[in-house]
């Protein structure tokens, strides 16, 4: 069995990135570019454990794609992810590498793997072809390297390295800094780090999105309850001496909502997120809830193509509001108005709802991956 742990760091925010997708989000096809990553490296049968640093809300979701790897939350720096990671690590040997790295060539990996006793760090490095000029003197370009990752380095010695405050842009420094040693290796022009969204085209190992839609449904009722305030689709319902019954403020059509996209996603539903036991959501206005689902949503790497709610109620009229409720919703997930359908009918006085105690409302939602080709 190899002796060799994978850190992949997917823990970025991707704030230069410059999309609304997080980086690590955007589909090859049906993969996260995370994924797609993580099975490309596993491949080659050189890991004993591949350790996955990422963003604590998104953990949970991770799991539905692989359950082979282990999920690591990530810290505020790169550094930091890196050290959560390296807490989990036993083997003797240890590769880190960046999920925007996608397509690093198989033998550049194989190289590092096979050299891993040589020194405490293993770095792949290019040479340089350009006139390098250092403070206006020209230098010998020979003696110029530029440092790739992923490197791999001997675990003891790189945890005892990262044990400082001082921030390093790669781990060979931190190495360097404590005495280690270092043996570079020849790199790849193809390891090239995604750091801008139009990089993305230019690299011919990743295939496009699968273009297919998702689509999920979501259902809820609640009861009345006097003297509350009413909200449906996030809109105040006027000259009503009754609300719903609820531990959040009870708005039963954007509960149904967010369970559609949610479903949509395969991203489990609205108690997963946003547990009623939780003292935080105490009459919570349902809006800000839609809001968190959104963001998780756009930056999961999905796009919301249309949403269509059927509110069933006896009372109250549902007809003066449906305009406002219909824009409401749209501002809410960032889409146009012509894409959110709002219906309403009645339970021609059958039942809960005929008897005027509850509304209950059903959606359905469409999500396609977001097209990074088309940026
Ligand atoms: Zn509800």
């Amino acid at each position: 069995m190899s002796n060799v742990t994978l850190i992949i760091l997917c823990a970025g925010n991707s704030t230069r990135f410059g999309l609304q997708a997080k980086k690590q989000w955007l589909r090859i096809d049906h993969q996260p570019l995370w994924l797609y990553v993580t099975n490309r490296l596993k491949n080659l049968n050189s890991f004993q454990k591949i350790i996955i640093v990422s963003h604590k809300d998104e953990i949970s979701y991770m799991k539905n794609f692989a359950d082979d790897v282990d999920f690591v939350e990530g810290g505020d720096t790169r550094q930091q992810s890196m050290l959560n990671g390296l807490q989990n690590v036993t083997t003797d040997y240890v590769m880190v590498t960046d999920v925007a790295r996608a397509c690093i060539p198989e033998d550049v990996i194989l190289d590092l793997i096979k050299n891993k006793t040589q020194a405490d760090c293993i770095v792949p490095v290019l040479s340089v072809s350009d006139t390098v000029v250092f403070k206006d003197d020209t230098i010998n370009r020979d003696e110029v390297k530029l440092i790739q990752t992923p490197q791999l380095s001997n675990t003891e010695v790189l945890k005892n390295a990262l044990n400082t405050d001082i921030e390093f842009t790669d781990d060979s420094s931190a190495i360097k800094s404590i005495g280690g040693t270092i043996k570079y290796i020849k790199g790849s022009q193809k390891s090239k780090k995604l750091t801008f969204g139009d990089e993305l085209t230019s690299l011919d190992c990743l295939k496009a999105p699968n273009n297919c839609c998702f689509n999920g449904t979501g259902f809820d009722i609640h009861p009345f309850e006097d003297n509350k305030q009413m909200y449906l689709g996030g809109v105040k319902i006027e000259g009503l001496d009754y609300g719903f019954k609820a531990h959040s403020d009870g708005d039963v059509l954007i509960h149904s909502i967010i369970d559609a996209i949610l479903g949509a996603a395969g991203a489990g539903d609205i108690g997963e997120f946003f547990p009623d036991t939780d003292e935080k959501y105490k009459g919570v206005d349902s809006k800000l809830l839609l809001n968190s689902i959104v963001t998780f949503i756009y930056n999961v790497g999905y796009e919301i193509v249309n949403i269509d709610v059927t509110i069933i109620a006896q009372q109250p009229k549902i007809n003066p509001y449906k305009i406002q409720i219909k824009n409401t919703i749209a501002k809410l997930l960032n889409i146009e108005k012509q894409f959110v359908n709002i219906k309403a009918t009645t339970a021609e006085k059958l039942g809960f709802i005929g008897r005027k105690e509850g509304v209950a409302v059903q959606s359905i939602a469409t999500l396609k991956y977001y097209d990074w080709t088309n940026r």
